[in-house]
Protein backbone atom coordinates (compact mmCIF):
# COMPACT_ATOMS: atom_id res chain seq x y z
CA UNK A 1 0.00 0.00 0.00
CA UNK A 2 1.42 3.50 -0.99
CA UNK A 3 1.10 6.11 2.34
CA UNK A 4 -2.06 7.62 2.49
CA UNK A 5 -1.13 11.29 2.72
CA UNK A 6 0.79 12.45 -1.01
CA UNK A 7 2.90 12.93 -2.29
CA UNK A 8 2.68 8.97 -2.67
CA UNK A 9 6.15 7.17 -2.81
CA UNK A 10 6.03 5.39 -6.26
CA UNK A 11 8.11 2.84 -5.37
CA UNK A 12 6.12 1.71 -2.41
CA UNK A 13 3.01 1.51 -5.16
CA UNK A 14 1.39 -2.28 -5.91
CA UNK A 15 1.95 -3.34 -9.33
CA UNK A 16 -0.07 -5.21 -12.12
CA UNK A 17 -4.03 -6.12 -10.97
CA UNK A 18 -3.14 -5.08 -7.43
CA UNK A 19 -2.96 -1.47 -8.32
CA UNK A 20 -6.08 -1.64 -10.64
CA UNK A 21 -7.57 -2.81 -6.91
CA UNK A 22 -6.78 0.18 -5.38
CA UNK A 23 -10.03 2.39 -5.95
CA UNK A 24 -7.56 5.71 -4.69
CA UNK A 25 -4.91 5.36 -7.27
CA UNK A 26 -6.37 3.48 -10.43
CA UNK A 27 -7.06 5.29 -13.21
CA UNK A 28 -8.35 2.32 -15.27
CA UNK A 29 -7.68 2.91 -19.01
CA UNK A 30 -6.46 6.21 -18.18
CA UNK A 31 -3.10 5.13 -17.57
CA UNK A 32 -0.62 6.17 -19.47
CA UNK A 33 1.34 4.07 -21.69
CA UNK A 34 5.05 4.59 -20.02
CA UNK A 35 2.59 4.38 -16.74
CA UNK A 36 1.51 0.80 -17.53
CA UNK A 37 5.06 -0.39 -18.23
CA UNK A 38 5.97 0.71 -15.09
CA UNK A 39 3.78 -0.20 -13.21
CA UNK A 40 3.09 -3.99 -14.82
CA UNK A 41 -0.15 -3.40 -16.64
CA UNK A 42 0.71 -3.72 -20.05
CA UNK A 43 -1.82 -6.62 -21.63
CA UNK A 44 -4.37 -5.86 -18.49
CA UNK A 45 -6.17 -2.83 -20.20
CA UNK A 46 -7.36 -2.61 -23.65
CA UNK A 47 -5.10 -0.59 -25.59
CA UNK A 48 -6.34 2.48 -26.07
CA UNK A 49 -5.55 4.96 -23.51
CA UNK A 50 -8.69 7.64 -22.51
CA UNK A 51 -8.43 11.07 -20.55
CA UNK A 52 -10.78 11.20 -17.58
CA UNK A 53 -13.58 13.06 -19.64
CA UNK A 54 -13.34 10.14 -21.84
CA UNK A 55 -14.03 7.69 -19.33
CA UNK A 56 -17.10 10.27 -17.27
CA UNK A 57 -19.11 10.50 -21.01
CA UNK A 58 -18.48 6.72 -21.06
CA UNK A 59 -20.24 6.56 -17.55
CA UNK A 60 -22.87 8.87 -18.26
CA UNK A 61 -23.56 6.66 -21.25
CA UNK A 62 -23.76 3.75 -19.24
CA UNK A 63 -26.12 5.20 -16.92
CA UNK A 64 -28.41 6.34 -19.87
CA UNK A 65 -28.77 3.05 -20.92
CA UNK A 66 -30.24 1.92 -17.58
CA UNK A 67 -33.78 2.64 -17.10
CA UNK A 68 -34.19 2.05 -12.94
CA UNK A 69 -32.24 4.30 -10.57
CA UNK A 70 -31.39 1.46 -8.09
CA UNK A 71 -29.28 -0.25 -10.88
CA UNK A 72 -27.74 3.81 -11.96
CA UNK A 73 -26.78 3.41 -7.75
CA UNK A 74 -25.22 -0.07 -8.20
CA UNK A 75 -23.06 1.13 -11.45
CA UNK A 76 -22.16 4.12 -9.19
CA UNK A 77 -21.35 2.35 -5.97
CA UNK A 78 -19.19 -0.32 -8.24
CA UNK A 79 -17.34 2.84 -9.38
CA UNK A 80 -16.79 4.01 -6.46
CA UNK A 81 -14.96 1.28 -5.51
CA UNK A 82 -12.75 0.65 -8.17
CA UNK A 83 -11.92 4.36 -9.57
CA UNK A 84 -11.99 6.71 -6.64
CA UNK A 85 -11.06 9.87 -8.97
CA UNK A 86 -13.28 8.96 -11.36
CA UNK A 87 -16.24 8.67 -9.20
CA UNK A 88 -15.73 12.09 -7.77
CA UNK A 89 -15.33 13.63 -10.85
CA UNK A 90 -18.27 12.60 -11.83
CA UNK A 91 -20.80 13.50 -9.03
CA UNK A 92 -18.67 16.89 -8.80
CA UNK A 93 -19.07 17.66 -12.28
CA UNK A 94 -22.91 16.07 -12.52
CA UNK A 95 -24.22 16.89 -8.92
CA UNK A 96 -27.44 17.74 -10.07
CA UNK A 97 -28.09 14.11 -11.68
CA UNK A 98 -25.79 12.02 -9.58
CA UNK A 99 -26.98 13.08 -6.23
CA UNK A 100 -30.00 11.77 -6.37
CA UNK A 101 -28.56 8.56 -7.29
CA UNK A 102 -26.09 8.12 -4.59
CA UNK A 103 -28.67 10.11 -2.09
CA UNK A 104 -32.31 10.88 -1.54
CA UNK A 105 -33.98 9.28 -3.12
CA UNK A 106 -32.68 6.75 -4.60
CA UNK A 107 -30.83 5.99 -1.02
CA UNK A 108 -33.61 5.43 0.33
CA UNK A 109 -34.12 2.40 -2.04
CA UNK A 110 -31.27 1.25 -1.95
CA UNK A 111 -31.45 0.76 1.88
CA UNK A 112 -34.34 -0.94 1.48
CA UNK A 113 -32.89 -3.68 -0.70
CA UNK A 114 -28.87 -3.32 0.68
CA UNK A 115 -28.69 -7.02 1.46
CA UNK A 116 -29.98 -8.08 -2.30
CA UNK A 117 -28.24 -5.63 -3.97
CA UNK A 118 -25.28 -5.95 -1.72
CA UNK A 119 -21.79 -6.63 -4.05
CA UNK A 120 -18.99 -5.26 -1.94
CA UNK A 121 -18.38 -4.11 1.90
CA UNK A 122 -18.61 0.06 2.09
CA UNK A 123 -17.16 1.15 5.35
CA UNK A 124 -16.97 -0.77 8.76
CA UNK A 125 -18.95 -2.74 10.32
CA UNK A 126 -19.57 -3.11 14.43
CA UNK A 127 -21.93 -5.77 16.27
CA UNK A 128 -23.25 -6.03 18.97
CA UNK A 129 -21.65 -9.23 18.96
CA UNK A 130 -18.47 -7.80 18.82
CA UNK A 131 -18.59 -5.88 22.03
CA UNK A 132 -16.01 -5.68 24.18
CA UNK A 133 -13.74 -5.32 20.91
CA UNK A 134 -14.55 -2.24 19.15
CA UNK A 135 -11.04 -0.69 19.65
CA UNK A 136 -9.23 -3.37 18.16
CA UNK A 137 -12.00 -3.56 15.04
CA UNK A 138 -11.58 -0.02 14.28
CA UNK A 139 -8.39 -0.38 14.56
CA UNK A 140 -7.59 -2.70 12.27
CA UNK A 141 -10.03 -2.41 10.18
CA UNK A 142 -9.74 1.66 9.01
CA UNK A 143 -6.51 3.90 8.85
CA UNK A 144 -5.65 5.78 12.10
CA UNK A 145 -5.86 9.16 9.52
CA UNK A 146 -9.31 9.01 9.75
CA UNK A 147 -11.11 12.63 10.38
CA UNK A 148 -14.83 12.01 9.68
CA UNK A 149 -17.22 9.42 10.91
CA UNK A 150 -20.89 9.53 10.00
CA UNK A 151 -22.36 6.77 12.02
CA UNK A 152 -26.16 5.37 12.32
CA UNK A 153 -27.55 2.09 14.17
CA UNK A 154 -29.83 2.14 10.98
CA UNK A 155 -33.13 2.49 13.57
CA UNK A 156 -34.56 5.43 11.84
CA UNK A 157 -33.01 5.76 7.97
CA UNK A 158 -34.68 8.74 6.01
CA UNK A 159 -38.32 8.43 6.78
CA UNK A 160 -38.08 5.01 6.20
CA UNK A 161 -38.12 3.23 9.67
CA UNK A 162 -36.11 0.53 11.60
CA UNK A 163 -33.62 -0.68 8.39
CA UNK A 164 -31.36 -2.31 10.73
CA UNK A 165 -27.49 -3.40 9.35
CA UNK A 166 -29.17 -2.15 5.76
CA UNK A 167 -28.79 1.77 7.11
CA UNK A 168 -25.27 1.53 5.67
CA UNK A 169 -25.99 3.47 2.70
CA UNK A 170 -26.60 6.70 4.39
CA UNK A 171 -23.47 6.66 5.94
CA UNK A 172 -22.11 5.49 2.93
CA UNK A 173 -24.20 8.48 1.01
CA UNK A 174 -23.42 10.98 3.27
CA UNK A 175 -19.30 10.81 3.30
CA UNK A 176 -19.32 10.48 -0.47
CA UNK A 177 -21.55 14.00 -0.12
CA UNK A 178 -18.61 15.56 1.89
CA UNK A 179 -16.04 14.58 -0.53
CA UNK A 180 -17.84 15.70 -3.61
CA UNK A 181 -19.83 18.87 -2.20
CA UNK A 182 -16.88 20.25 0.39
CA UNK A 183 -13.63 18.46 -0.85
CA UNK A 184 -12.84 16.40 1.99
CA UNK A 185 -10.85 13.69 1.02
CA UNK A 186 -12.26 10.64 1.21
CA UNK A 187 -9.59 9.00 2.58
CA UNK A 188 -9.97 10.42 5.39
CA UNK A 189 -13.59 9.46 5.92
CA UNK A 190 -15.45 6.04 7.31
CA UNK A 191 -18.80 4.80 7.42
CA UNK A 192 -19.27 3.05 10.25
CA UNK A 193 -22.65 1.22 11.08
CA UNK A 194 -23.47 -0.12 15.02
CA UNK A 195 -25.28 -3.15 14.56
CA UNK A 196 -27.20 -3.75 17.58
CA UNK A 197 -30.49 -5.17 16.29
CA UNK A 198 -33.71 -4.34 14.41
CA UNK A 199 -37.16 -4.82 15.34
CA UNK A 200 -38.02 -5.26 11.46
CA UNK A 201 -39.97 -8.27 11.49
CA UNK A 202 -39.30 -8.81 7.43
CA UNK A 203 -35.41 -7.98 7.59
CA UNK A 204 -35.35 -10.49 10.28
CA UNK A 205 -37.02 -13.08 8.39
CA UNK A 206 -35.05 -12.46 5.11
CA UNK A 207 -32.30 -15.11 4.31
CA UNK A 208 -30.54 -12.05 2.55
CA UNK A 209 -30.41 -9.74 5.75
CA UNK A 210 -27.17 -8.53 6.63
CA UNK A 211 -26.92 -7.73 9.83
CA UNK A 212 -27.28 -9.64 13.25
CA UNK A 213 -30.73 -12.01 13.52
CA UNK A 214 -32.31 -10.48 17.14
CA UNK A 215 -34.49 -7.61 18.19
CA UNK A 216 -32.73 -4.09 19.12
CA UNK A 217 -30.90 -4.15 22.09
CA UNK A 218 -31.87 -1.49 24.41
CA UNK A 219 -31.33 0.41 27.75
CA UNK A 220 -28.09 0.59 29.58
CA UNK A 221 -26.45 -2.46 27.41
CA UNK A 222 -27.28 -0.09 24.40
CA UNK A 223 -25.77 2.86 25.99
CA UNK A 224 -22.57 0.92 26.76
CA UNK A 225 -22.26 0.05 23.38
CA UNK A 226 -21.91 3.46 22.14
CA UNK A 227 -19.54 4.85 24.82
CA UNK A 228 -17.59 1.89 23.85
CA UNK A 229 -17.40 3.15 20.39
CA UNK A 230 -16.73 6.96 20.91
CA UNK A 231 -14.02 5.63 23.07
CA UNK A 232 -12.86 3.56 20.38
CA UNK A 233 -13.32 6.62 17.64
CA UNK A 234 -11.18 8.71 20.05
CA UNK A 235 -8.39 6.23 20.99
CA UNK A 236 -8.25 5.02 17.07
CA UNK A 237 -8.61 8.81 15.69
CA UNK A 238 -8.14 11.16 18.33
CA UNK A 239 -8.97 14.18 15.80
CA UNK A 240 -12.26 12.38 14.08
CA UNK A 241 -15.63 14.66 13.84
CA UNK A 242 -18.22 11.82 14.52
CA UNK A 243 -21.26 12.92 12.41
CA UNK A 244 -24.71 10.50 14.32
CA UNK A 245 -26.87 10.37 11.33
CA UNK A 246 -30.32 8.55 11.15
CA UNK A 247 -30.71 7.45 14.78
CA UNK A 248 -34.49 7.08 16.07
CA UNK A 249 -35.47 9.91 18.56
CA UNK A 250 -35.65 8.09 21.64
CA UNK A 251 -31.71 8.04 21.26
CA UNK A 252 -30.83 10.91 18.70
CA UNK A 253 -31.56 13.51 21.67
CA UNK A 254 -29.81 11.38 24.48
CA UNK A 255 -26.75 11.06 22.52
CA UNK A 256 -26.09 14.64 21.73
CA UNK A 257 -26.61 15.72 24.91
CA UNK A 258 -24.73 12.90 26.09
CA UNK A 259 -21.75 13.72 23.92
CA UNK A 260 -21.42 17.74 22.67
CA UNK A 261 -19.39 18.38 25.59
CA UNK A 262 -17.12 15.25 25.54
CA UNK A 263 -16.46 14.53 22.04
CA UNK A 264 -16.25 16.18 18.80
CA UNK A 265 -19.69 15.29 17.54
CA UNK A 266 -22.91 16.07 15.97
CA UNK A 267 -26.33 14.94 14.93
CA UNK A 268 -27.44 16.20 11.42
CA UNK A 269 -30.83 15.08 11.32
CA UNK A 270 -31.34 17.78 14.46
CA UNK A 271 -28.50 20.66 13.93
CA UNK A 272 -27.91 20.22 10.27
CA UNK A 273 -31.51 19.85 9.16
CA UNK A 274 -32.40 23.20 12.00
CA UNK A 275 -29.44 24.93 10.09
CA UNK A 276 -30.73 24.06 6.35
CA UNK A 277 -34.08 24.69 6.88
CA UNK A 278 -33.41 28.47 8.92
CA UNK A 279 -31.36 29.38 5.63
CA UNK A 280 -34.33 28.67 3.27
CA UNK A 281 -36.93 30.32 5.49
CA UNK A 282 -34.45 33.88 5.51
CA UNK A 283 -33.93 33.20 1.62
CA UNK A 284 -38.06 32.80 1.61
CA UNK A 285 -38.22 35.83 3.64
CA UNK A 286 -36.49 38.00 0.70
CA UNK A 287 -39.21 36.87 -1.57
CA UNK A 288 -42.15 37.41 0.77
CA UNK A 289 -40.21 41.03 2.36
CA UNK A 290 -41.63 39.55 5.48
CA UNK A 291 -38.97 39.83 9.15
CA UNK A 292 -38.45 36.87 10.89
CA UNK A 293 -39.75 37.98 13.70
CA UNK A 294 -43.35 38.39 12.36
CA UNK A 295 -43.67 34.75 10.94
CA UNK A 296 -45.48 32.03 12.90
CA UNK A 297 -44.16 28.43 11.98
CA UNK A 298 -46.62 25.53 11.82
CA UNK A 299 -44.38 21.68 11.93
CA UNK A 300 -46.25 18.95 11.06
CA UNK A 301 -44.33 16.49 13.32
CA UNK A 302 -42.75 16.58 16.34
CA UNK A 303 -39.21 14.67 16.31
CA UNK A 304 -35.46 15.26 15.58
CA UNK A 305 -35.83 17.79 12.17
CA UNK A 306 -38.74 19.65 13.28
CA UNK A 307 -37.10 20.57 17.18
CA UNK A 308 -33.46 21.05 15.25
CA UNK A 309 -35.03 23.58 13.22
CA UNK A 310 -37.82 25.26 15.53
CA UNK A 311 -34.82 25.15 18.07
CA UNK A 312 -32.30 27.10 14.85
CA UNK A 313 -35.10 29.34 14.44
CA UNK A 314 -35.36 30.39 17.98
CA UNK A 315 -31.42 31.29 17.86
CA UNK A 316 -32.24 32.96 15.10
CA UNK A 317 -34.85 35.03 16.96
CA UNK A 318 -33.08 35.33 19.95
CA UNK A 319 -30.17 36.93 17.65
CA UNK A 320 -32.79 39.50 16.77
CA UNK A 321 -33.97 40.55 19.95
CA UNK A 322 -36.62 38.12 21.39
CA UNK A 323 -36.09 36.56 24.55
CA UNK A 324 -36.48 32.54 24.55
CA UNK A 325 -39.82 32.11 25.46
CA UNK A 326 -40.95 34.51 22.71
CA UNK A 327 -38.90 33.09 20.03
CA UNK A 328 -40.66 29.41 21.13
CA UNK A 329 -43.58 31.18 21.28
CA UNK A 330 -43.27 31.74 16.76
CA UNK A 331 -43.68 27.72 16.72
CA UNK A 332 -46.58 25.28 17.09
CA UNK A 333 -45.78 21.80 16.10
CA UNK A 334 -48.34 18.75 15.35
CA UNK A 335 -46.88 15.30 16.16
CA UNK A 336 -49.67 11.90 15.57
CA UNK A 337 -51.64 12.99 18.67
CA UNK A 338 -52.46 16.03 17.58
CA UNK A 339 -51.15 20.23 17.92
CA UNK A 340 -49.02 20.48 21.05
CA UNK A 341 -50.31 22.78 23.25
CA UNK A 342 -49.89 23.45 27.36
CA UNK A 343 -53.14 20.98 28.21
CA UNK A 344 -51.25 18.27 26.81
CA UNK A 345 -50.14 15.81 29.00
CA UNK A 346 -47.86 13.37 27.24
CA UNK A 347 -44.88 15.70 26.12
CA UNK A 348 -41.49 15.41 26.77
CA UNK A 349 -39.44 17.96 27.51
CA UNK A 350 -38.83 19.26 24.17
CA UNK A 351 -41.83 19.09 23.51
CA UNK A 352 -42.78 20.96 26.57
CA UNK A 353 -41.12 23.59 25.06
CA UNK A 354 -43.20 24.37 22.15
CA UNK A 355 -46.30 23.61 24.11
CA UNK A 356 -47.91 27.06 24.30
CA UNK A 357 -51.46 28.10 25.76
CA UNK A 358 -54.02 27.17 22.56
CA UNK A 359 -57.27 25.04 21.74
CA UNK A 360 -56.74 21.05 21.11
CA UNK A 361 -56.72 20.45 17.56
CA UNK A 362 -56.83 17.15 16.49
CA UNK A 363 -55.50 17.09 12.82
CA UNK A 364 -53.34 19.75 10.82
CA UNK A 365 -56.05 21.42 8.82
CA UNK A 366 -57.81 22.25 12.06
CA UNK A 367 -54.30 23.64 13.52
CA UNK A 368 -53.68 25.59 10.20
CA UNK A 369 -57.03 27.18 10.32
CA UNK A 370 -56.81 28.07 13.68
CA UNK A 371 -53.20 29.38 14.26
CA UNK A 372 -53.24 30.53 10.59
CA UNK A 373 -49.53 29.78 9.96
CA UNK A 374 -46.78 32.52 7.61
CA UNK A 375 -45.20 28.82 7.01
CA UNK A 376 -45.76 25.07 6.95
CA UNK A 377 -42.75 22.64 7.89
CA UNK A 378 -43.61 18.94 6.66
CA UNK A 379 -40.99 16.76 8.86
CA UNK A 380 -43.20 14.19 9.81
CA UNK A 381 -43.16 11.29 6.99
CA UNK A 382 -46.57 11.48 6.25
CA UNK A 383 -46.62 11.28 2.41
CA UNK A 384 -49.54 13.73 1.19
CA UNK A 385 -50.28 15.40 4.80
CA UNK A 386 -50.49 18.57 3.22
CA UNK A 387 -53.69 18.62 1.30
CA UNK A 388 -55.61 20.27 -0.92
CA UNK A 389 -57.57 21.94 1.89
CA UNK A 390 -53.95 22.43 3.76
CA UNK A 391 -52.79 24.26 0.92
CA UNK A 392 -55.63 25.95 0.18
CA UNK A 393 -56.38 27.67 3.83
CA UNK A 394 -51.79 28.51 3.83
CA UNK A 395 -52.76 30.56 0.48
CA UNK A 396 -56.25 32.25 1.86
CA UNK A 397 -54.27 33.24 4.99
CA UNK A 398 -50.58 34.62 2.91
CA UNK A 399 -50.10 35.92 0.45
CA UNK A 400 -46.80 33.62 -0.51
CA UNK A 401 -47.55 31.11 1.69
CA UNK A 402 -44.00 29.18 2.71
CA UNK A 403 -44.27 25.34 2.31
CA UNK A 404 -41.45 22.93 2.84
CA UNK A 405 -42.29 19.54 2.62
CA UNK A 406 -38.91 17.86 3.88
CA UNK A 407 -39.72 14.44 4.92
CA UNK A 408 -37.31 11.69 2.36
CA UNK A 409 -37.60 10.18 0.21
CA UNK A 410 -39.93 11.72 -2.09
CA UNK A 411 -42.60 8.76 -1.88
CA UNK A 412 -43.30 10.57 1.56
CA UNK A 413 -42.90 14.14 0.99
CA UNK A 414 -45.77 15.52 2.68
CA UNK A 415 -46.71 17.37 -1.06
CA UNK A 416 -45.45 17.62 -4.07
CA UNK A 417 -44.15 21.05 -5.84
CA UNK A 418 -46.95 20.76 -8.19
CA UNK A 419 -49.64 20.55 -5.80
CA UNK A 420 -47.91 23.20 -3.84
CA UNK A 421 -47.76 25.33 -6.72
CA UNK A 422 -51.45 24.36 -8.61
CA UNK A 423 -53.39 24.73 -4.98
CA UNK A 424 -52.06 28.04 -3.78
CA UNK A 425 -52.21 29.57 -7.91
CA UNK A 426 -48.55 29.60 -7.78
CA UNK A 427 -47.71 32.15 -5.08
CA UNK A 428 -46.26 29.11 -2.81
CA UNK A 429 -42.69 29.45 -1.73
CA UNK A 430 -41.93 25.62 -2.10
CA UNK A 431 -39.09 23.72 -0.86
CA UNK A 432 -38.47 19.59 -0.35
CA UNK A 433 -36.33 17.07 1.25
CA UNK A 434 -36.09 14.96 -2.15
CA UNK A 435 -35.62 16.98 -5.33
CA UNK A 436 -38.89 17.24 -7.59
CA UNK A 437 -39.04 18.20 -11.13
CA UNK A 438 -39.77 21.80 -12.19
CA UNK A 439 -43.35 23.24 -12.81
CA UNK A 440 -44.75 25.15 -14.79
CA UNK A 441 -48.37 27.08 -13.61
CA UNK A 442 -49.27 29.89 -15.96
CA UNK A 443 -46.44 31.31 -17.66
CA UNK A 444 -44.11 30.40 -14.87
CA UNK A 445 -41.43 27.46 -14.42
CA UNK A 446 -40.76 26.99 -11.13
CA UNK A 447 -37.73 25.31 -10.35
CA UNK A 448 -38.07 24.45 -6.28
CA UNK A 449 -35.15 24.33 -4.33
CA UNK A 450 -34.01 20.85 -2.24
CA UNK A 451 -33.49 21.74 1.28
CA UNK A 452 -30.77 19.41 1.26
CA UNK A 453 -28.92 18.79 4.31
CA UNK A 454 -25.65 18.64 2.31
CA UNK A 455 -25.44 22.10 1.98
CA UNK A 456 -24.68 22.70 5.43
CA UNK A 457 -22.87 19.34 6.87
CA UNK A 458 -20.06 18.96 4.11
CA UNK A 459 -18.80 22.72 4.47
CA UNK A 460 -19.26 22.60 8.90
CA UNK A 461 -17.06 19.45 8.28
CA UNK A 462 -14.45 20.94 6.43
CA UNK A 463 -13.84 23.46 9.11
CA UNK A 464 -13.61 21.02 11.81
CA UNK A 465 -11.47 19.02 10.24
CA UNK A 466 -9.36 22.09 8.37
CA UNK A 467 -8.84 24.00 12.29
CA UNK A 468 -9.24 21.14 14.66
CA UNK A 469 -12.50 22.82 15.89
CA UNK A 470 -12.84 20.00 18.91
CA UNK A 471 -16.46 21.05 20.07
CA UNK A 472 -19.14 21.59 17.36
CA UNK A 473 -21.21 24.54 19.14
CA UNK A 474 -25.11 25.18 17.44
CA UNK A 475 -23.67 28.59 16.96
CA UNK A 476 -21.74 27.40 14.52
CA UNK A 477 -24.76 25.81 12.86
CA UNK A 478 -26.21 29.06 12.89
CA UNK A 479 -23.35 30.52 11.38
CA UNK A 480 -23.62 28.24 8.74
CA UNK A 481 -27.27 28.62 7.81
CA UNK A 482 -26.64 32.41 7.15
CA UNK A 483 -23.72 31.99 5.24
CA UNK A 484 -25.81 29.88 3.08
CA UNK A 485 -28.92 31.77 2.63
CA UNK A 486 -26.47 34.77 1.87
CA UNK A 487 -25.74 32.63 -1.18
CA UNK A 488 -28.60 32.62 -3.00
CA UNK A 489 -28.72 34.87 -5.44
CA UNK A 490 -32.28 37.06 -6.94
CA UNK A 491 -32.06 34.41 -9.88
CA UNK A 492 -32.46 31.54 -7.69
CA UNK A 493 -35.62 33.74 -6.22
CA UNK A 494 -36.78 34.29 -8.99
CA UNK A 495 -37.22 30.64 -10.11
CA UNK A 496 -38.79 30.02 -6.68
CA UNK A 497 -36.05 28.47 -5.53
CA UNK A 498 -34.54 29.59 -1.83
CA UNK A 499 -30.93 27.33 -2.24
CA UNK A 500 -28.55 28.15 -4.45
CA UNK A 501 -28.10 25.83 -7.41
CA UNK A 502 -26.56 22.32 -6.87
CA UNK A 503 -24.32 23.06 -9.39
CA UNK A 504 -22.44 26.01 -6.94
CA UNK A 505 -22.36 23.58 -3.98
CA UNK A 506 -18.49 23.14 -3.69
CA UNK A 507 -18.12 27.30 -3.65
CA UNK A 508 -21.03 27.49 -1.11
CA UNK A 509 -19.47 24.85 0.94
CA UNK A 510 -16.11 26.93 0.92
CA UNK A 511 -18.06 29.88 2.15
CA UNK A 512 -19.55 28.16 5.09
CA UNK A 513 -16.45 26.47 6.42
CA UNK A 514 -14.78 29.83 5.79
CA UNK A 515 -17.39 31.40 8.27
CA UNK A 516 -17.82 28.64 10.19
CA UNK A 517 -13.95 28.25 11.31
CA UNK A 518 -13.72 32.30 11.73
CA UNK A 519 -16.41 31.80 14.36
CA UNK A 520 -14.60 28.84 15.45
CA UNK A 521 -11.65 30.87 16.09
CA UNK A 522 -13.68 34.10 17.53
CA UNK A 523 -15.19 31.32 20.34
CA UNK A 524 -12.09 29.66 20.75
CA UNK A 525 -13.01 26.29 20.11
CA UNK A 526 -10.43 25.68 17.09
CA UNK A 527 -7.13 24.33 18.04
CA UNK A 528 -5.09 24.63 15.41
CA UNK A 529 -2.96 28.02 15.27
CA UNK A 530 -4.87 30.63 13.00
CA UNK A 531 -3.66 30.71 9.49
CA UNK A 532 -2.03 33.97 8.26
CA UNK A 533 -4.54 33.36 5.17
CA UNK A 534 -7.96 31.10 6.93
CA UNK A 535 -9.77 31.36 3.16
CA UNK A 536 -6.54 30.32 1.61
CA UNK A 537 -5.94 27.71 3.97
CA UNK A 538 -9.11 26.60 3.98
CA UNK A 539 -9.75 26.03 0.13
CA UNK A 540 -5.78 24.25 0.08
CA UNK A 541 -7.20 21.49 2.32
CA UNK A 542 -10.12 20.68 -0.37
CA UNK A 543 -9.81 17.72 -2.14
CA UNK A 544 -9.92 17.53 -6.11
CA UNK A 545 -10.20 14.37 -8.27
CA UNK A 546 -7.45 14.58 -10.48
CA UNK A 547 -5.33 11.79 -12.18
CA UNK A 548 -1.69 12.85 -11.18
CA UNK A 549 0.57 11.44 -13.64
CA UNK A 550 2.58 9.06 -11.35
CA UNK A 551 5.80 9.38 -13.34
CA UNK A 552 6.19 12.82 -13.21
CA UNK A 553 4.85 13.72 -10.04
CA UNK A 554 7.41 14.10 -6.91
CA UNK A 555 8.61 11.08 -5.09
CA UNK A 556 9.09 11.68 -1.66
P1 LIG B 1 -38.58 11.42 13.73
O1 LIG B 1 -38.95 10.00 13.74
O2 LIG B 1 -37.68 11.94 14.79
O3 LIG B 1 -39.92 12.30 13.78
C1 LIG B 1 -41.08 12.04 13.04
C2 LIG B 1 -42.19 12.87 13.66
O4 LIG B 1 -43.33 12.75 12.84
C3 LIG B 1 -42.58 12.40 15.07
O5 LIG B 1 -42.71 13.53 15.89
C4 LIG B 1 -43.95 11.78 14.86
O6 LIG B 1 -44.80 11.96 15.98
C5 LIG B 1 -44.46 12.59 13.70
N1 LIG B 1 -45.54 11.92 12.99
C6 LIG B 1 -45.62 10.64 12.59
N2 LIG B 1 -46.82 10.40 12.04
C7 LIG B 1 -47.50 11.57 12.09
C8 LIG B 1 -48.79 11.96 11.68
N3 LIG B 1 -49.62 11.12 11.08
N4 LIG B 1 -49.16 13.24 11.89
C9 LIG B 1 -48.33 14.10 12.50
N5 LIG B 1 -47.09 13.79 12.89
C10 LIG B 1 -46.68 12.54 12.70
O7 LIG B 1 -37.98 11.72 12.31
P2 LIG B 1 -37.19 13.02 11.84
O8 LIG B 1 -35.73 12.81 11.98
O9 LIG B 1 -37.76 14.21 12.50
O10 LIG B 1 -37.48 13.01 10.28
C11 LIG B 1 -38.79 13.19 9.79
C12 LIG B 1 -38.77 13.33 8.29
O11 LIG B 1 -38.03 14.48 7.92
C13 LIG B 1 -38.12 12.15 7.57
O12 LIG B 1 -38.87 11.84 6.43
C14 LIG B 1 -36.79 12.69 7.15
O13 LIG B 1 -36.33 12.10 5.94
C15 LIG B 1 -37.11 14.14 6.91
N6 LIG B 1 -35.92 14.99 7.03
C16 LIG B 1 -35.64 15.83 6.00
C17 LIG B 1 -34.53 16.62 6.06
C18 LIG B 1 -34.25 17.56 4.93
O14 LIG B 1 -35.00 17.66 4.02
N7 LIG B 1 -33.19 18.30 4.95
C19 LIG B 1 -33.68 16.54 7.14
C20 LIG B 1 -33.99 15.66 8.19
C21 LIG B 1 -35.13 14.90 8.12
Amino acid sequence: MPPLNAPYAIEHFPKGRDLLRQPRWNKGSAFTEEERRFFHLEGLLPPQVFDLNTQISRVLKQLSTIEDDLERYMLLMSLASRNQTLFYRLVIDHIDCIMPLIYTPTVGQACETYGHIYQHPHGVYLSWHQRGQLKRILSQAASPNIQVIVVTDGERILGLGDLGAYGMGIPVGKLALYSACAGIDPQYTLPVLLDVGSNNKTLLDDPLYTGIHQDRVRGEAYDDFIEEFVQAVQHCFPDALIQFEDFANLNAFRLLEKYRNRACVFNDDIQGTGAVALAGIYAALRITQGKLTEQRFLFLGAGEAAMGIADSIVTALQAEGFSLEAARACCYLVDSKGLIQAQRPDLNSHKQHYAHPHAAADNFLEAVKSLQPTAIIGVSGQAGAFSAAVLQEMAACNQHPIIFALSNPTSRAECSATEAYYQTQGRAIFASGSPFEPVRYGERLYRSGQGNNAYIFPGVGLAIISCQIRQVEDILFFVAAKTLANTVEASDLDQGRVYPALKHIRGVSLKIAIAVAEKAYELGLAELKHPNNLAEYIAEQVYQPVYPNYLEADTD
